[in-house]
């Protein structure tokens, strides 16, 4: 897991085998939730504002990490729980917190607010992905009140004390992604938006990815000014102009070559040999199996629902 960048002014060990929880900014605490079955591990990051902000929920199997985490902290209640998008991972765990928290409100994007509310589809959407059986790894998805709800338009913010957060639609990875610019931090909150990091690979999300959008909103994130990059898979960095063109010459790159390889009848096993040999040309690195297992068979997905590959 990447640490660069990470201030690590304060470490609180939560025993038990959890993740450590890390001061990574101004009162800005991060820490993983590792979740069986999961290739990559869910980030939380809490803002111990006058009243706290959450922002990463997880799945509701991260609970128990949370809170655990903000008992450490001295942290009593959550004002905001704000995932970036609404994928279990980063907010299939929101309902299980706003019930827990009935004074938070659970801020998204308008059109995953709805799902929030009404997660049937959602539920159907994570067994595809997931399987069957998702709750006993990952815990249940509920419903939300309305009341706690809070669907924020592009450019929206909240105030909490002197802290401005900037709700910003992101669309591409899925069609309800937020980013959350944190002005008084200089730092974008990014989820997967700008890619995956590490090797900044395009994060092809089966049935919910649209490339055009992905690289729409790394070009128009990569215009504003902010100099760090809080993932969520991942810590913090702090060359944000860097990575986003890599994020968008890997969407570029790697798409081209697997609907290349793929309409030439390569099995995809040998598309992914192909990616792994380009990419160890190009950048020196091999890529972890998983990387590249997730990043071809996504894009295949993605190419089929499109027609673009029979
Ligand atoms: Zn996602």
């Amino acid at each position: 897991m990447l640490r660069k960048g990470c201030s690590d002014k304060m470490t609180t060990n939560l025993g038990n085998g959890m993740a450590d929880v890390r001061e990574v900014a101004d009162k800005v605490y991060r820490f993983e939730t590792p979740i069986a079955g999961m290739f990559y591990t869910p980030v939380v990051y809490l803002i111990d504002a006058p009243s706290g902000v959450l922002i990463e929920p997880g799945p509701a199997a991260a609970m128990p990490s949370i809170q655990k985490a903000m008992a450490q902290l001295g942290m009593k209640d959550l004002s905001y729980i704000i995932p970036t998008h609404i994928h279990v991972d980063h907010g299939g765990g929101a309902g299980a917190l706003a019930k827990h928290f009935p004074n938070a409100k659970v801020v998204a994007h308008p059109r995953g607010a709805k799902h929030l509310a009404s997660p049937e589809r959602l539920v159907e959407s994570t067994k595809l992905v997931w399987g069957q059986d998702f709750e006993q790894n990952l815990g249940p998805i509920i419903p939300i009140p309305e009341s706690q709800l809070k669907a924020m338009e592009d450019g929206e913010a909240i105030l909490i004390g002197d802290r401005q957060l900037q709700i910003i639609h992101a669309l591409g990875h899925s069609p309800h992604h937020i980013v959350i610019l944190d002005r008084r931090l200089n730092g974008l909150f990014c989820g997967e938006a700008l890619g995956l990091p590490g090797h900044q690979l395009p994060p092809v999300a089966p049935y919910s990815f649209e490339q055009d959008a992905y690289m729409a909103t790394i070009d128009s994130l990569s215009r504003l000014d902010f100099d760090a990059l809080f993932y969520s898979h991942g810590s913090i960095e702090r060359e944000p102009g860097r990575l986003m063109s890599r994020a968008l010459e890997n969407a570029r790159l790697y798409s081209s070559i697997i609907l290349e390889t793929a309409r030439s009848g390569n099995a995809p096993d040998d598309i992914m040999l192909l990616v792994s040999e380009d990419f160890h040309r190009r950048f020196g690195q091999r890529l972890p199996k998983g990387d590249l297992e997730i990043l071809v068979a996504g894009y295949m997905i993605y190419f089929k629902s499109k027609g673009m590959l029979a």
